[in-house]
């Protein structure tokens, strides 16, 4: 310990630290920055945070607590930092205090975080014990939500308890200079996990070196299902078309865009547009899947991403991606599971769910507790899109804004999450994914379970969706608890109140595909005037009839047919010309007949059917397909728009979006090209997104508009409406923390449930 002769007196203090602090190496960071600057002290967990006692020269302790605030871990979140004079004490020596609290760590902390630098250089380094340790960890890195069981989070408590740490790594362990000082997963060569590898039925496959032998299946054309952090994925050689083709076919994955793991991010570069802040998002320790603008004649396979004008990438974050990527630059790496299923969670699972889609899987002895995907992002009109918050974000809290304690949310039908608040704050969940069957739904009830436990909440008061049919409200009603019903888009546009913590009333635009209305119809065009507890409504699209209901999902050909048979009838087979005959006369019937045609006013409806006109989209073989292709084919900068009608009844303004259509086809016959009608139509959106919303201010005299629903993924609509309505004077509210679309809708209703409560 170097000693320093005092040359003032000696001055004491106590800092107190309030945060994220626990959990993420914060006590050894303490500890490193007071000996190196030969101060005497103390740290140790109090409370929801840490507290340092901390003695020596003054300017040399102003040093200290500057730099306590300015080099804090990367994981550690400081809320608040007190320092308070303290009389001296004689003391030498700096030492990290044992206390009970030792284990824990702060749910905000629990996180899956990627592999760190320092990891990395160690994996590389012939020389270090760790060299090329499939599962090396540390303090700053490595799983944690998806493998721990209960919190205090201590290793007896995780997955890892199965692994006894050897003496070299307990040394590091208990070592409060070490930066593996108390790493739960801390292990090595001798004591850690051990990869397997197994063929496509599940039978050991021996071999030294199983990772090497996974590569080599890859770079054979192969299809290995791979163990990762939150769940298998099934991967793939990307730049292998033949490849990618038999991985499709065989997870019956039609055009769905592929993610792709690329080497580094000059491979990321290679085949996608990588700008300044996308860098950052790819670099990130959440590491999450970044959609970016693809390059012309990559060496990625077309089939990774057909007909999108984008590729989603992300980087290695665990150190079996790492070294995987040295033998191939770009993996597939889409998620282990059957369509509608659950990822793929144990290895037993895997090798029953993804026979015959894998040739081999690469395995280990290291239990995945909880599913986490990857999470996907995007940056749009000057900030990031979440659009599915999973691994490495949830459970990260977000504060609401109101006394949300006991309340469980348990989300909307589709790309469905849950939520647990305790205080002001909303832990919501990793992403669950479509509830459609028995296996997701059993996946929502373990999600709310563990999360709970977790936050250390019993759940008082429960709030779903008010569609009567959702599994997720079939599960609220099973708790027998208080409950409240909430109305699809109001909890939509209530998202967006509770991440910018606003309170009072708003504009909210809610545009989407489907949710549940008042009366009974689909709604999803909606124009809102919403506080938290309560919403009018004041605008929307008319309703138009669905002719199959969900079968006019996946065929907008007949969402066309639906859309324009009330203003022309069985001319409106004009419309879709491509379509075949009889199928075409199958349709008109049921229109004409009345039957089985929901009614919708879903602005995701309206893409759909234009698609469909523009013979852009004769399928959807995944949501939102078609207007994800008609944003990606449509002139931007085209002139013009086509007629807005609106009527009012009831203080309820309709937009006619068959005249909308009408005048689609109308440009189409005349020979307008597809790009300019696909670019007028999107202006006619924004059009009447603005003029709803003129309307709104002028009748409520409100100035402030939440922006919500999937529709606000498109980009156009997205950025112009910001800036149209940012130059009108109006304060503009989007989502950053949580998705528009329904993956952010329980925290919607979590914000609505507080509210009525407080009533
Ligand atoms: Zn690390
Ligand atoms: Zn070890
Ligand atoms: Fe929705």
């Amino acid at each position: 310990m170097p000693q320093r002769s005092p040359k003032a007196d000696p001055r004491r203090m106590t800092v107190r630290v309030v945060g994220t602090v626990q959990g993420v190496g914060f006590r050894p960071f303490v500890y490193r920055l007071a000996t190196g600057l030969g101060l005497a002290g103390s740290v140790r967990n109090a409370g929801s945070g840490v507290e340092i006692e901390v003695q020596g020269e003054p300017d040399v302790l102003d040093r200290f607590v500057a730099r306590v605030r300015r080099d804090a871990p990367p994981l550690a979140r400081i809320r608040q930092l007190t320092a308070r004079d303290a009389a001296p004490v004689a003391e030498d020596g700096f030492r990290i205090e044992m206390t009970d609290d030792d284990g824990a760590l702060e749910v905000d902390a629990a996180r899956d975080v990627a592999t760190c630098d320092d990891c990395l250089a160690e994996i590389r380094d012939p020389a270090d014990r760790r060299y090329r340790h499939p599962f090396i960890n540390c303090t700053n890195c490595g799983p944690r939500y998806t493998i721990i069981e209960r919190l205090p989070y201590d290793r007896p408590d995780t997955s890892m308890r199965a692994f006894p740490m050897c003496d070299a790594c307990r040394a590091e362990y208990e070592d409060p200079a070490d930066r593996r000082f108390h790493a739960q997963p801390v292990c090595c060569h001798d004591c850690g996990p051990t990869l397997e590898l197994l063929d496509a039925e599940g039978q050991h496959v021996a071999g030294p070196d199983p990772l090497a032998a996974t590569a080599d299946i890859l770079a054979e054309g192969g299809i290995a299902a791979i163990k990762g952090i939150g769940g298998f994925h099934l991967a793939c050689d990307a730049t292998s078309p033949d490849a990618v083709r038999r991985l499709r076919c065989r997870k019956h994955r039609e055009q769905k865009p592929l993610a792709v793991l690329a080497r580094d991010l000059d491979a990321a570069r290679a085949i996608a547009t990588v700008g300044p802040e996308e860098q950052a998002l790819l670099e990130s320790p959440e590491r999450p899947i970044v959609l970016l603008p693809r390059r012309a004649g990559g060496i990625v396979a077309d089939a990774v991403a057909p007909r999108s004008q984008f590729h989603g990438v992300m980087l290695p974050y665990t150190p079996i991606h790492h070294l995987l990527a040295e033998r191939l630059p770009y993996l597939v790496m889409t998620s282990g599971n059957r369509t509608e299923e659950p990822i793929a969670r144990t290895n037993d699972d895997a090798v029953s769910k993804l026979a015959g889609i894998a040739d081999a899987f690469l395995v280990h002895d290291r239990a995945i507790l909880t599913r986490n995907d990857d999470s996907v992002v995007r940056r749009l009109a000057g900030d990031v899109v979440v659009v599915r918050r999973s691994r490495g974000y949830a459970p990260e809290p977000i504060a609401v804004g109101a006394d949300v304690d006991g309340i469980l949310a348990c989300g909307p039908m589709l790309k469905n999450t849950v939520a647990v608040g305790r205080g002001e704050l909303c832990y919501l969940s990793q992403h669950i994914g479509d509830l459609s069957n028995p296996a997701t739904v059993r996946s929502l009830e373990s999600t709310a379970a563990k999360l709970a436990g977790m936050v250390g909440v019993e759940p008082r008061l429960v709030a779903c969706d008010r569609h009567p049919d959702y599994l997720s409200t079939r599960f609220a009603e099973s708790l027998g608890l208080p409950l409240v019903r909430v109305p699809h888009h109001h909890a939509h546009v209530a998202a967006c109140m509770g991440e910018h913590e606003l309170t009072g009333k708003v504009i909210g635009v809610a545009f989407d595909g489907t949710g549940y209305g008042d009366d009974g119809h689909t709604w999803g065009s909606e124009v809102l005037i919403a506080d938290r507890a309560g919403s009018e409504r004041f605008a929307h699209l008319a309703y138009l009839p669905m002719p199959g209901g969900d079968a006019a999902v996946r065929h907008p050909g007949r969402m066309a047919l639906g859309a324009l048979f009330p203003l022309l009838g069985p001319d409106a087979r004009r419309a879709v010309p491509w379509m075949d005959e009889a199928e075409a006369d199958a349709v008109l019937e049921l229109l004409d007949r009345g039957v089985n045609t929901p009614l919708t006013c879903g602005m995701g409806r309206l893409f759909d059917a234009a698609a469909a006109v523009l013979g852009v989209s004769r399928e959807a073989t995944y949501e939102g397909q078609p207007a994800i292709e008609l944003e990606g084919i449509a002139d931007l900068t085209a002139k013009g728009g086509y007629p807005i009608e609106l009527s009012e009844s009831g203080g309820v303004r309709q937009i006619d979006g068959a005249a909308i259509l009408a005048a689609v086809c109308e440009d189409r016959d005349a020979g307008v090209p597809v790009p300019t009608i696909a670019g007028r139509f999107h202006s006619t959106v924004l059009g009447l997104l603005l003029q709803c919303v003129t309307e709104a201010v002028r009748h409520t005299g409100l100035d402030r508009v939440c922006l919500t629903g999937g529709c606000f993924q498109n980009a156009f609509l997205l950025e112009r409406s910001v800036a149209r309505l940012e130059a009108e004077g109006l304060s503009v509210f989007r989502h950053r923390l949580v998705p528009p679309n329904d993956g952010g809708v329980a925290l919607g209703q979590m914000v609505i449930a507080a509210a009525k409560r407080r009533r």
